[in-house]
C-alpha cells in the first residue's frame, strides 16, 4: 500500500473507493495504489487459450468500458507480472483465410491483490474488430485469453530516480499497472510524471482516481492532461503532446529518467518511432533520449 504522507491526512478514507459517479458513466473504482508484484511465469493464464467469463461490464466514458472477467481458477489471483499484457481472442476476423477469431493484446488494470477476477479497460472503435466484439459481450459470455512470454514488458522495480509516462487514451492501462507498483511499494521514492493525452475532458479515463493518487503521493506523482479536441473551458494543456510539453514537464535526457510510451500508432510515430522498431526516433530521439531511456509498450 502507498506510504502515507502528511497530505493524505486531508483525504478522507471515503474518497478511496472512488465510487462517485458522474452522468450515466461509472467512475473507475481504482482504490488505493497497491503493490502485488509476482515474477514472470506466475500467471494463471499460460500459452493455451482459456475461456474466462465476463462478470461485469460498465461504461467509463462514451466509448470505453471497464470489464471484469473471472480467472480460470477463481480461488486465486491472475498473478500477472508488472508490467505485462494478455492476449484476447474472439469474434471472426474477416481478414483471416478461415474466419479465425481476432487476437489482440489488452492490459489488465487490476492487481494481484484481487482474487478470482481481473479488470480490463477496453475502448470500442467504430470500425474495430475485437474491441467492438468485447464491448458488446453480455455478462455471462466467455472470452478466450492467454499470456505468452512476449507479453511481459518492462518489469518493476524500474530503478530510476524519475519515471515519465506518455500515454494516449487506453494507453494509460500499462501506466496504471506501473503506478500501482511505484506508489504502492513502501520503500519506493521514484518521482513519476504522467503526460496523458485525451480528446475531451469526458474522454479522460480514470481522471478522478488519478487525481486522488496525485494528491496522496506527497509530490511524487504529477499528472498533466493534454486535450486535443476540447472546445469548452479547460485550464490545462491543449493540443497533442509535443516537444514544448515534454520540455516543460519532463526531466532532460541527462537525468536518471526512463520514459514509458503507450498510445495510438500516430503517437509512437511522432514521439519515438514505430512501436515495433527498436531505437528512438521522433521528438524524443531529436531531444537526445536514448534507447535505454524510452520504453515502447
Ligand atoms: C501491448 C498492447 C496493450 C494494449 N492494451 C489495451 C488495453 O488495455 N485496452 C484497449 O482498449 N486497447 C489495448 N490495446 C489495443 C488493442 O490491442 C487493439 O488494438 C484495439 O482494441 C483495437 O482492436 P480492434 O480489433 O477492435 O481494431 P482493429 O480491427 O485492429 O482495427 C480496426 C480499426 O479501428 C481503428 N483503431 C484500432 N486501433 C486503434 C488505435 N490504437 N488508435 C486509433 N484507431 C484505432 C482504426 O480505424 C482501425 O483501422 C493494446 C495494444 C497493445 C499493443
Amino acid at each position: 500500500m502507498m506510504r502515507l504522507r502528511p497530505i493524505l491526512l486531508s483525504i478522507t478514507p471515503s474518497i478511496l473507493p472512488l465510487t462517485i459517479a458522474t452522468s450515466s458513466f461509472s467512475t473507475f473504482p481504482l482504490g488505493p495504489p497497491t503493490s502485488s508484484i509476482v515474477p514472470p511465469g506466475s500467471c494463471q493464464l499460460d500459452e493455451t487459450w482459456k475461456a474466462c467469463k465476463l462478470t461485469s461490464s460498465k461504461s467509463l466514458t462514451q466509448d470505453t468500458k471497464l470489464l471484469t472477467f473471472s480467472t480460470p481458477d477463481t480461488t486465486s489471483p491472475l498473478n500477472l507480472p508488472t508490467c505485462a499484457c494478455i492476449l484476447a481472442s474472439g469474434g471472426e476476423d474477416p481478414t483471416s483465410d478461415s474466419a479465425a477469431p481476432y487476437v489482440r493484446p489488452y492490459t489488465p488494470v487490476s492487481t494481484n491483490s484481487l482474487s478470482g477476477s481481473f479488470d480490463l479497460i477496453v475502448k470500442e472503435y467504430p470500425t474495430g474488430g475485437l474491441s467492438k466484439y468485447i464491448c458488446n459481450m453480455n455478462v455471462g459470455d466467455t472470452l478466450d485469453f492467454k499470456h505468452i512470454p512476449f507479453n511481459v514488458k518492462r518489469q518493476y522495480p524500474f530503478n530510476r530516480t524519475h519515471v515519465a509516462m506518455i500515454a494516449g487514451g487506453t494507453g494509460v492501462t500499462p501506466m496504471i499497472q506501473a503506478l500501482h507498483a511505484l506508489l504502492g511499494s513502501d520503500e519506493d521514492e521514484t518521482k513519476v510524471t504522467l503526460l496523458y493525452g485525451s480528446r475531451r475532458k469526458e474522454d479522460i479515463i480514470a481522471r478522478d482516481a488519478l487525481e486522488v493518487w496525485e494528491r496522496m503521493s506527497g509530490g511524487r506523482l504529477k499528472v498533466v492532461h493534454v486535450l486535443s479536441e476540447e472546445e469548452g473551458d479547460w485550464g490545462g494543456e491543449r493540443g497533442h503532446i509535443d516537444k514544448g510539453i515534454i520540455q516543460k514537464y519532463l526531466p532532460g535526457k541527462e537525468q536518471d529518467v526512463e520514459i514509458f510510451v503507450c498510445g495510438p500508432e500516430g503517437m509512437y510515430g511522432s514521439l519515438c518511432g514505430p512501436r515495433g522498431e527498436e531505437g528512438v526516433d521522433g521528438i524524443l530521439g531529436e531531444m537526445g533520449y536514448g534507447p535505454d531511456q524510452v520504453v515502447k509498450f
